[in-house]
C-alpha cells in the first residue's frame, strides 16, 4: 500500500487549497476526488462567474455575517483571509474585478479561469492527484486514521484532510460521505440542512419570466401583514417561484415563518419612489399615450419581456386606449409594480440548495488548526463544517481559509 504524509478527500475549493498548500510545505500529498475533474461546483457558482470572494478585509466584520460560529473561523480568516484570497489568483494571472456588496469576481467573469488557476496550483504545488477515484471506508489503528478504501485501491497516510462539502447540488458529487464518516469516528454532526434556497411560489404566471433578472428592487416577507425581514438588491423568477442574491439570503427566515402559518412575499419593482410618486408618473406614461391602445403604453416602465404578462396580470383590455382607463384599474396597475404580492408554498431542497448549512461541530475541531479533537491525525475543512454565511463570496473564502489552515498545520504536524 502506497504511503503519503498526506491524504486529502475531495478536490472541491477547499481540498484543492488543503492539499496544495500541506505539499508546499514539503509534504508527499494525496489528493482523491470522485469526479473525472476538480472543482465541479465551483464551475456552476456565480450562475458560471464565481464569486470567489468578498471585499470585506477585516477578519471580525467578516465573520460576523456567520453568525454566532463567525468567530470560531477568526484564526482562519487572519491566517489566509480575503487579501490574500485576492493576490493567490492575482499572482497567478487572473485580474479580479469587485462589485456591488463587495462581491469579488474574476475579470473576464469565467468560474472556469478560477478552476484553470486552481489546476496550475495543483501540478506547480506537486501533490499526487488521483481523480474518478471514490473514497469508500477509512480504516483507523490504535486511535488514529491509518488508511483509506478507493475504488481504485487502498493508500495510507499518517495524516488525512476530510474536504467531501455539503449536500447541496449531489450532481456535482456531493453527496454528504464526510459527514458519514465523521459520524462513524466520534464527532457531532449538526443536522445539514438546505441553506440559501429559491423559494417556491404559487403563481405560475413566474414561469413565464424564468430566469429574467429583476435587479434593484426591493422584497418584503410578510407574515400575517407584518414584515419578518426584507432585503433590496438583485432576484429573478425560477420555473417553480424565485431565486437570486435576496431571496437566497432570506430563505432561512421564510423556512422557519413557513413553520409558523402562511407567507407572503410583497416586491416593489420601484423601490428608488414613493407610491404617491410612481402613481404620478404612471399618470404622465398614460396621458401621453391617451390616445394608443394600453399594450403600448409601458415601454418605458418596463423590460419588453414583462409587459405582455405585467398587461394580462392587470385585467386591463390591452386594446382599451390610455384615456378610458379608470382610476381604480390604475391603482390595480400601479400595485403590480409597488405592491405584487406572490403567495409562498415552501422552499427548494438540497438539489437547488447552494450550500449546506450545519455540518461537523465546531466543538469538535480545534479551529487554530482545523484538526479534529477526536482524532489527532484528522483535519476538515471546508463546506462540511458547521459554518454557512450569506451570498456574495463569503463561503468560498471560508474553504480557501480553512483548507490553507488545514493544509498547512496536518504538513507541520
Ligand atoms: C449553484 C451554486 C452557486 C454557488 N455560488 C457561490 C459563489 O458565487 N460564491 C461562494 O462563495 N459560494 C458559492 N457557492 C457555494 C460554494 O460552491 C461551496 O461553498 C464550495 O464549493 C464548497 O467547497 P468544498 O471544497 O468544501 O466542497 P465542494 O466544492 O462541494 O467539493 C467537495 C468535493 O469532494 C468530492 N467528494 C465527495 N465525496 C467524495 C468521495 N467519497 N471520494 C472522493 N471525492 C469525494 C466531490 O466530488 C467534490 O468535488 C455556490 C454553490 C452552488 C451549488
Amino acid at each position: 500500500m502506497k504511503n503519503y504524509d498526506v491524504i486529502v478527500i475531495g478536490g472541491g475549493p477547499a481540498g484543492i487549497f488543503a492539499a496544495g498548500f500541506a505539499a508546499l510545505q514539503g509534504a508527499k500529498v494525496l489528493l482523491l476526488e470522485k469526479n473525472r475533474r476538480c472543482g465541479a461546483k465551483l464551475l456552476i457558482t456565480g450562475k458560471g462567474r464565481c464569486n470567489v470572494t468578498n471585499a470585506e478585509e477585516d477578519p471580525r466584520k467578516f465573520s460576523e455575517v456567520f453568525g454566532r460560529n463567525g468567530k470560531a473561523l477568526l484564526t482562519a480568516l487572519y491566517a489566509f483571509g480575503v487579501a490574500d484570497t485576492i493576490s493567490f489568483f492575482e499572482q497567478r494571472g487572473l485580474p479580479l474585478k469587485i462589485e456591488r456588496g463587495g462581491r469579488v469576481f474574476p475579470g473576464k467573469g469565467k468560474a472556469s479561469d478560477v478552476q484553470k488557476v486552481l489546476d496550475r496550483f495543483v501540478i506547480e504545488s506537486g501533490i499526487e492527484l488521483l481523480t474518478s477515484c471514490t473514497v469508500r471506508k477509512l480504516h483507523s489503528e490504535g486511535g488514529l486514521l491509518a488508511s483509506v478504501d478507493t475504488s481504485v485501491g487502498a493508500f495510507s497516510a499518517n495524516r488525512f484532510i476530510i474536504a467531501t462539502g455539503g449536500l447541496s447540488y449531489p450532481a456535482t458529487g456531493c453527496t454528504g460521505d464526510g459527514y458519514d464518516w465523521a459520524e462513524q469516528t466520534g464527532h457531532v454532526l449538526i443536522m445539514p440542512e438546505p441553506a440559501l434556497v429559491p423559494v417556491l411560489l404559487a403563481e405560475n404566471w413566474t414561469r413565464e419570466l424564468g430566469d429574467f433578472n429583476l435587479k434593484n428592487i426591493h422584497i418584503a416577507v410578510q407574515q400575517n401583514g407584518k414584515n419578518i425581514v426584507e432585503r433590496f438588491g438583485e432576484a429573478f423568477f425560477t420555473r417553480g417561484g424565485i431565486g437570486g442574491p435576496i431571496i437566497l439570503d432570506m430563505s432561512a427566515g421564510i423556512r422557519d415563518a413557513l413553520k409558523r402559518g402562511a407567507v407572503n412575499l410583497v416586491l416593489d419593482l420601484k423601490p428608488a419612489v414613493t407610491v404617491e410618486l410612481f402613481d404620478k408618473r404612471l399618470q404622465r406614461e398614460l396621458a401621453a399615450h391617451s390616445n394608443k391602445g394600453f399594450r403600448n403604453s409601458l415601454g418605458n416602465l418596463l423590460p419588453k419581456d414583462m409587459i405582455p404578462l405585467f398587461i394580462r396580470l392587470s385585467g386591463i383590455d390591452p386594446e382599451t386606449k390610455c384615456h378610458s382607463i379608470t382610476k381604480v384599474e390604475r391603482i390595480k396597475l400601479l400595485s403590480l409594480f409597488k405592491k405584487l404580492e406572490l403567495t409562498v408554498t415552501g422552499v427548494e431542497g438540497f438539489k437547488k440548495a447552494i450550500i449546506t448549512s450545519g455540518g461537523v461541530s465546531l466543538k469538535n475541531i480545534d479551529m487554530r488548526t482545523m484538526r479534529s479533537k477526536k482524532l489527532p491525525n484528522l483535519y476538515f475543512a471546508g463546506e462540511m463544517i458547521d459554518l454557512d454565511g450569506p451570498t456574495g463570496g463569503y463561503n468560498l473564502q471560508v474553504c480557501w481559509s480553512t483548507g490553507y489552515l488545514a493544509g498547512i498545520s496536518a504538513a507541520v504536524s
